[in-house]
Parts: C-alpha cells; sequence; structure tokens
C-alpha cells in the first residue's frame, strides 16, 4: 500500500503553524509498514484542493487528510472526497447527537453550519466518532482507493488515529514493525558504528540503524513481523548482542533520557546528592528536580559562579583558586566534596569550565570543563573538551556528569 499524506489549511501555507500531524503520521506509516511516497500541503481553496486530492490518488491507494472538516465554509475536505469518489453524504444521527451534546455542555446554541459536520458518505465510509471534537473523522474505501478524513486539532487527530485508523490499517498490513531504541551515552555516533559494523551489516530481520540525537547516540533495532510478540523474539537477540559489545555505554532502553535514568538509580539506592555548578548553571540540578520523588535524596543544588561563592559557600579554599585557577581539576574536587559535605550528602557533583564564547586561553581552552565527584568519602576530578557553542558545551558538561554518576551508581555501588 503506497499512502501519501495530505494537510489542508491556509494556516500552514502562511507557516503560522507547523505540521506536527504529518510528522506524527509519518512516523506512524512507518511503524505499520506502509510505505509513504509525498506529503502535500494545500490550502482551504475548493479548486486547488480538488486538483491536490485527484494528483494523490493517481499516485497513492491511501491518502490521509488532516483538516478542514471544521462547521465553515472554507472546511472543504469532505465535499471534495465525496466528489472524487462519487458518494452521496446523508446525515448521521449519532454524529450530530454528540455535536449537541458539545453544544449543550458549552451552554450554546448548535448552529445550520455544524450540522454540516454531521454528514457522512451513505455507502463505503466508515464513520469515526470523534470524543475530543465536534468533527466526526471518516474512512471511505472504493475501488481499491482508501481516504481517511482527520480533523485539524493534533488533539483529536491523535487519540482518533491510534484508536480508529491504525487499527483499520493494521488489518490490512500482513506485517507490523516494531522497534526498540538503545541509548548509548559517552560515545560518539560514528564510534558506536564502528564498535557493531558486524552486527549491523549482518542483521536483515531486524534491522539495525544507529543515529544522534540531542548529544547522545542511539541504536534503533526494527522488526517486521506478524504481532509484537513475534517481534520481541526477533529483537531480544540482537540487543543483547549489542549490549554485550557496547557494554556500560548502554544506558537504557526506549523512551526516556538520561537525568530519569540517574534519578531512578538514586532514589532507589537511597543516595543523597548535592550540587554545586558553575558552567552548567543549575542545568543539573534543575534536570535531576524534574524526576518526581527525587525530594527524597536531592539536598541541595548551588551556582556558584563566581570565586568568592565558591569560597564562601563550598569551602574552596584560596589558595587552589590563586595556584590553579577556578577552572581546574583541583577547584572542581573542592567543589564537589565541599557541597557534599555542607548539604551532609552522600555524593557531592560539581563543574567548572569554559564555555565561551570568550575567556578562554591557550591553557585552558573554550569547552575545558572539569566534572569533581564525590562519593562516600572518595573525590575524583575528570577533565573534559567540549565542542560547539556555549549552550551545547553546557548541555554536553550536564549530560557528562549525570553519565559518569550514572556509572558508579550502576557499576560501582
Ligand atoms: P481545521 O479543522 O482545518 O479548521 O483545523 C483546526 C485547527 O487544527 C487549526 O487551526 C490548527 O490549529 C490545527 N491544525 C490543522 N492542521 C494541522 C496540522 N497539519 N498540524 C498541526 N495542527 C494542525
Ligand atoms: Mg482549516
Amino acid at each position: 500500500m503506497r499512502a501519501e499524506i495530505l494537510s489542508v489549511g491556509t494556516e500552514l501555507l502562511l507557516g503560522d503553524i507547523l505540521n506536527t500531524n504529518a510528522q506524527y503520521l509519518a512516523k506512524e506509516l512507518a511503524a505499520l509498514g506502509i510505505e509513504l511516497y509525498y506529503q502535500t500541503v494545500v490550502g482551504d481553496n475548493p479548486k486547488r484542493l480538488e486538483e491536490t486530492l485527484y494528483h494523490a490518488f493517481s499516485r497513492a491507494d491511501l491518502v490521509i487528510t488532516t483538516g478542514g472538516l471544521g462547521p465553515t465554509d472554507d472546511d472543504l475536505t469532505k465535499e471534495t472526497a465525496v466528489k472524487y469518489f462519487d458518494e452521496p453524504l446523508v446525515l448521521d444521527e449519532k454524529a450530530l447527537e454528540q455535536i449537541q451534546v458539545i453544544f449543550d455542555r458549552m451552554g450554546k446554541e448548535m448552529t445550520e453550519n455544524n450540522r454540516k459536520q454531521a454528514f457522512v458518505p451513505e455507502n463505503n465510509g466508515v464513520v469515526m466518532y470523534n470524543a475530543n471534537g465536534t468533527a466526526p473523522g471518516i474512512i471511505i474505501e472504493k475501488d481499491g482507493k482508501i481516504i481517511i478524513m482527520l480533523p485539524g486539532p493534533p488533539k483529536e487527530v491523535v487519540p482518533m488515529f491510534e484508536n480508529q485508523a491504525k487499527p483499520f490499517l493494521a488489518r490490512k498490513q500482513e506485517y507490523t514493525f516494531i522497534s526498540r531504541v538503545l541509548r548509548v551515552a559517552s560515545v560518539g555516533e560514528s564510534a558506536m558504528e564502528a564498535m557493531v559494523k558486524d552486527l549491523i551489516d549482518a542483521q536483515i530481520n531486524p534491522t539495525i540503524a544507529p543515529y544522534a540525537k540531542d548529544g547522545e547516540a542511539l541504536l534503533r533495532i526494527t522488526a517486521k513481523a506478524k504481532d509484537e510478540a513475534e517481534a520481541n523474539r526477533l529483537i531480544d537477540p540482537v540487543a543483547t548482542a549489542l549490549k554485550e559489545r557496547l557494554g556500560k555505554s548502554v544506558y537504557a532502553e526506549g523512551e526516556t533520557n538520561m537525568e530519569t535514568e540517574v534519578a531512578k538509580l538514586l532514589v532507589a539506592q537511597k543516595k543523597t546528592i548535592a550540587v554545586a555548578e558553575s558552567c552548567t548553571g543549575g542545568e543539573i540540578s534543575s534536570q535531576l528536580v524534574r524526576f518526581p520523588g527525587i525530594s527524597e535524596v536531592f539536598l541541595e543544588g548551588c551556582v556558584t559562579y563566581s570565586n568568592e561563592a565558591k569560597m564562601k559557600s563550598l569551602g574552596v579554599s584560596e589558595e587552589t583558586l590563586a595556584k590553579f585557577g577556578a577552572v581546574s581539576k583541583e577547584t572542581a574536587i573542592e567543589m564537589a566534596e565541599g557541597i557534599a559535605k555542607a548539604a551532609g550528602a552522600q555524593i557531592g557533583i560539581a563543574t567548572t569550565g569554559i564555555a565561551g564564547p570568550d575567556g578562554g586561553s591557550k591553557d585552558k581552552p573554550v569547552g575545558l570543563v572539569y566534572i569533581g565527584l564525590y562519593n562516600n568519602g572518595i573525590v575524583e576530578a575528570k577533565e573534559f573538551h567540549f565542542a560547539g557553542n556555549r549552550n551545547k558545551v553546557r548541555e554536553r558538561a550536564t549530560f557528562q556528569a549525570l553519565d559518569w554518576l550514572r556509572r558508579k551508581l550502576q557499576y560501582e555501588k
């Protein structure tokens, strides 16, 4: 089955809104194993909408539209589709009732325009009742062509597709495509690829695809199978082989992120933590605090930017700052130990670095960051060199600090 996504709405052409429906649907179609060859966008214009729909059906078996099912005169998707399929529209009492309920709830009179939304094809149609808005979605299937018409607002599109259109499409597909993602930290995308290249090359089903996203490297394992259970049976041994190869660098599977994984470990192990940040400016604390339940272990976070603050709040010595500088291994060590002791925490983590664009020198270039880690009486610091602009350096320093802590918690206990 070849599909095309047709997004209807002048606001999309004007750049007023982002076409998130198309992105969502494209991902869903890929997961269903339906080939998507084109995505088109057309405004609320009857002639151009008709041309675009006919053109779409000249090269696709399935067209999924979003938008243009509203009550106003410029909402024309349904009218155009029934013209293409040569199907008359009839009033659907259930759809009308649901629209009435929404108006009653708002305490408003339903207008004649809204009745228009309750009209559906007399034959060859499936009505997708809308629990989140007035416009029902509609599927028409005739002579080997299928149109799935969805409303515009994403909060209506997603549940309607998930609960009604997707099962309809899945029944037509012999196979489904199921993916699992391994998240890899502190190994670049190309280094990671080199480490598992032979495994990638040897795989046909499932396939393995490396990619980079927001500073981490990901491996997506995708299986083609009759159902989810079969897909998991195919994926499991491949995931295991990849994890063996990449070792401690694989920090999680699926939809999660580093701060969540670190926060989970801290809470599970009941390890209290305090954070002292210079160049990351509170980012480590802020990320950890996103995790509900972190209050059990997160005691304190300090942004100690100036030398004075490092001395006053963390007890970093004046000699250390004078001799080695604020951006040094020695300072990072005193910061990590200082915050742990000040807060009475088992773990102290600290950052100090040169995020740029100014402030770098030959000895201490922009991107140089020291991370200090105090853990139950032992304190260490590591030197990092991060590429990128000021905020990239800060992001990467945050990620590395959390990853170092993750490795300690996971493997050293
Ligand atoms: P419509 O049903 O065409 O009147 O669309 C209703 C609303 O849904 C629009 O005003 C947008 O806010 C939203 N919308 C429509 N199409 C899209 C799209 N492709 N992606 C994201 N939002 C959309
Ligand atoms: Mg519209």
